[in-house]
C-alpha cells in the first residue's frame, strides 16, 4: 500500500513544521490552520483512523494524548482552552487515512462542531 502524506512526513520524506517528535509520535503544524494554533499529532504506526484501533494500541494512544497535552502547554493554549479532534470516517470529514488528532486553540470555539 502506498504511503499517506502523514507517513511521508513521519519518515522525513515531506517537509512539515514539526513541533515535537519521538520514536512513537510526530506533531506538526496543519498546512491549512482552522485556528491560531492548529497542530496535528500522529502515531508513526500507520493506523487508518480511530475506528481501526485495537486494544494493543492503548499504550500508544495514551502516549499520544499525553504528548498532545504537552504540545498544547508548549504552544501556550492549555490555560485558555484547547480542543482535541479526531475525524474518523467520511461523515466526520476524515481526509487523510492515517490516524491524527487535531490540536486546536487560540480562539473561542463553538459547540456543537459543524
Ligand atoms: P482530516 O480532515 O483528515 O481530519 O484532517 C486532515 C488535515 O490534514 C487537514 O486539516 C489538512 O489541512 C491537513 N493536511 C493535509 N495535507 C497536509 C500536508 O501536506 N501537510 C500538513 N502539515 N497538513 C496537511
Amino acid at each position: 500500500m502506498s504511503k499517506t502524506i502523514f507517513q511521508k512526513i513521519c519518515d522525513g520524506e515531506l517537509p512539515a513544521r514539526i513541533v515535537y517528535q519521538d520514536d512513537l509520535v510526530v506533531a506538526f503544524h496543519d498546512i491549512n490552520p482552522q485556528a491560531p494554533t492548529h497542530v496535528l499529532i500522529v502515531p508513526r504506526k500507520p493506523i487508518r483512523n480511530l475506528a481501526a484501533v485495537t486494544a494493543e494500541d492503548a499504550p500508544l494512544l495514551g502516549h499520544l494524548m499525553v504528548k498532545a497535552a504537552e504540545v498544547a502547554r508548549q504552544l501556550g493554549v492549555a490555560e485558555s482552552g484547547w480542543r482535541m479532534v479526531f475525524n474518523s470516517g467520511p461523515d466526520a470529514g476524515e481526509a487523510v487515512p492515517h490516524l491524527h488528532g487535531h490540536i486546536l486553540g487560540g480562539r473561542k470555539m463553538g459547540w456543537p462542531p459543524g
